[in-house]
């Protein structure tokens, strides 16, 4: 038996795969797609080849992958379900908060523990001081795996017993980061469109971190970084838009900067950085997205 078992070997699933190998952690993983688990299986992993050996693996089950209701796309069918009783499931694919209360339902109702949690550091970060995971649930479904979580960051912080706080303020920060984005391509637009060197843009923040990886992007060109893709942000984007739906509050904003991933999208900048959005943007000739 293994101390948990992840589900999902994209990015940032085999970025936690990897933090709990170097800690020591036995682990079980599971993918979809069995060949991304070969380069871990050659390191002594043990690779699940079914949902149900996953579950059975392990009495922690984290998930992370691009799904929002990943807990029924992955535990949903009947013969499957049964073995969640008495598991604790940590969802760290990004979700949404009425997506979380029913998966907390749906979980209950066959005995198993729920936790949510959003990802607030880049994959490389996990297992390091700057590991930075936010979880929402019961606490004491937390204290139980504290430890184990505790493997991954530094700044690891449960926000308390409501399952969806967590979800709630993560499309909120996701907000602040999609408007960063547009600021900084628009910006980006301004400097080249009137010959003046991103870099001089760059020096004015020489304390955000964040504009002088973003617009150096945009600057050098480097577009195909080992990063959450384009698509993956865009996934969160629909998540803002249904959110929005959800509550009945206004969509202007995540609907119009969703023409621009659509777009990006479209030219086949999926798999690169979301910074390539510059790429579409730029060619605009002043028209509106
Ligand atoms: P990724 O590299 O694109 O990998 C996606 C993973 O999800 C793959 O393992 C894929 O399986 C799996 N997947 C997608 N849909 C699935 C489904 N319906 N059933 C089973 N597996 C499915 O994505 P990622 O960057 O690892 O992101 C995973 C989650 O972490 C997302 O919710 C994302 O929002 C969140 N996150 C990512 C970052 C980041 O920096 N990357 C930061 C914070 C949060 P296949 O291999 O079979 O396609």
């Amino acid at each position: 038996m293994s101390e948990v078992t992840i589900f999902g070997l994209g990015l940032m699933g085999s970025a936690l795969a990897r933090a709990y190998q170097r800690a020591g952690v036995s682990i079980t993983v599971w993918n979809r797609t069995i060949k991304k688990a070969e380069a871990l299986e050659a390191e002594n992993v043990v690779v699940a080849p079914t949902i149900s050996d996953a579950i059975v693996a392990s009495p922690v089950l984290i998930i992370c992958v691009d799904d929002p209701k990943s807990v029924l796309t992955l535990f949903g069918h009947s013969q499957v379900g049964r073995l969640l009783d008495g598991r604790t499931i940590i969802q760290l694919s990004t979700s949404l908060p009425k997506q979380v209360r029913e998966d907390q339902k749906w979980l209950a109702a066959r005995n198993a523990d729920f936790l949510y949690g959003a990802i607030h550091c880049g994959p490389q970060y996990l297992g390091t001081k700057d590991g930075n995971i936010l979880i929402s649930g019961p606490s004491d479904s937390y204290r139980q795996v504290e430890n184990l979580l505790g493997h991954q960051g530094g700044k690891i912080a449960h926000l308390g017993d409501d399952i969806a706080a967590v979800s709630v303020l993560d499309l909120a920060w996701l907000s602040i980061r999609f408007g960063e984005f547009l600021g900084m391509l628009h910006a980006s637009n301004i400097c080249q469109a009137e010959g003046i060197d991103l870099q001089k843009f760059i020096s004015m923040f020489p304390d955000n971190e964040r504009i002088q990886h973003h617009v150096g992007t945009i600057r050098d060109g480097t577009y195909d970084q080992r990063t959450a893709t384009l698509s993956v942000w865009q996934a969160s984007l629909e998540l803002l838009k249904r959110q929005a739906m959800d509550v009945g509050i206004d969509a202007g904003f995540p609907n119009h900067i969703g023409t621009l991933f659509d777009k990006a999208i479209k030219a086949g900048y999926g798999e690169e950085h979301v910074m390539a959005l510059f790429k579409v943007l730029k060619g605009d000739g002043g028209t509106t997205y």
